[in-house]
């Protein structure tokens, strides 16, 4: 499906969420780098907001655009791993006026809002639902490494449920192709600056536990931020070693964007559905990790939350 909308296209588009994560940016360059290998003719541009300094390895990472040209009308816009069109951010003109739109994506959020789309909610990542797509014998080195740390931070490094056998076939196969798989796994997932640790060890420090220990909760405000002199991509992995603590089975962090709005990450165990709750709040996800934003002050967000957390635990 994936080549016959390339082969039809002369000008291609690709883009992904707001505050690109590893998968948005690696299932984005990856195709960039599949459709420069293989449609050695083709037009194709990536558009995505800044990226993190750990992803710089990056083929073609400084070919990503982060502004869009006027009045440009692709032939082909490939949204990836974007549930909806509010996320795609600066690009969603460029999606709205291509001639043809494709949504690769694994969020069950996404209502499917491109004229073709392939969504796979149970996908560990839109990074494999892209190698499923392409052809495998055509898979270069560059575009492994690009699929493999995509697949990579969607997983937890291989360890989130979403895991399946066909994630650790491809993954396999990408070894294959020549990544250099402790390597990425060190710089992109587990190595972290000094600041970023502090604001970690900080966040554990003050972090609050309700709900007869099933929840914890913590926050992080903008002038503690600048204080560390971190950003909110510094932020990484917080919400997840929240939902480590034993006994815990809802872990919401949360980071002030403006003075009392506050950008809420949440994770899951194995009870609770925590993209439903994102949805009540006007955001999405997954199963076991998602998000929103809210207004009011951290402790607001916690009494709004733990309504709609209990619902699901009394179940
Ligand atoms: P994170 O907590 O890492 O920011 O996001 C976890 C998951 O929830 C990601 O898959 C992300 O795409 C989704 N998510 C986070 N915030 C929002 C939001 O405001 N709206 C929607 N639709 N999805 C979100
Ligand atoms: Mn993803």
């Amino acid at each position: 499906m994936l080549n016959r909308l390339l082969e039809l296209a002369d000008t291609i588009a690709i883009g992904g969420h707001v505050r690109p994560d590893g998968d948005c940016i690696g299932s984005g360059l990856g195709l960039r780098q599949y459709i420069k290998d293989n449609y050695k003719d083709k037009e194709v541009e990536v558009y995505l907001e800044e990226i993190p300094e750990k992803y710089r390895f990056l083929e073609g990472i400084e070919t990503v655009r982060h502004e869009i040209p006027e009045g440009k009308i692709y032939d082909l816009f490939i949204c990836l791993d974007c549930a909806d069109l509010e996320r795609l951010g600066f690009s969603a003109p460029l999606f709205e006026n291509a001639k043809n739109t494709l949504c690769i994506d694994h969020h069950v959020s996404n209502p499917g809002f491109a004229k073709e789309n392939h969504i796979v909610p149970d996908a560990s990542s839109t990074s494999e639902l892209v190698y499923e797509l392409i052809n495998r014998e055509c898979v270069s080195k560059e575009v492994a490494e690009a699929l493999y740390t995509g697949i990579l931070h969607d997983t937890g490094v291989f360890q989130y449920s979403c895991t399946a056998p066909s994630t650790l076939r491809a993954a396999a196969e990408l070894l294959e192709a020549g990544v250099d798989a402790p390597k990425i796994i060190r710089d992109t997932f587990y190595e972290k600056t000094y600041a970023q640790h502090q604001v970690l060890g900080r966040a554990l420090l003050e972090s609050i536990l309700f709900l007869d220990g099933r929840c914890i909760a913590s926050y992080i405000r903008e002038r503690e931020m600048r204080f560390f002199g971190v950003d909110r991509s510094d932020l990484d992995g917080i919400a997840s070693q929240l939902r480590n603590t034993k006994g815990v089975e809802v872990a919401i962090f949360m980071d002030e964007i403006r003075p009392n709005v506050y950008k809420v990450s949440l994770r899951s165990g194995d009870i609770v559905d925590v993209s439903v709750i994102a949805r009540y709040f006007g955001g999405g996800g997954h199963k076991k990790a998602a998000g929103f934003t809210l207004t009011g002050t951290p402790y607001d967000v916690i009494n709004n939350l733990s309504k709609q957390i209990e619902l699901q635990l009394e179940k």
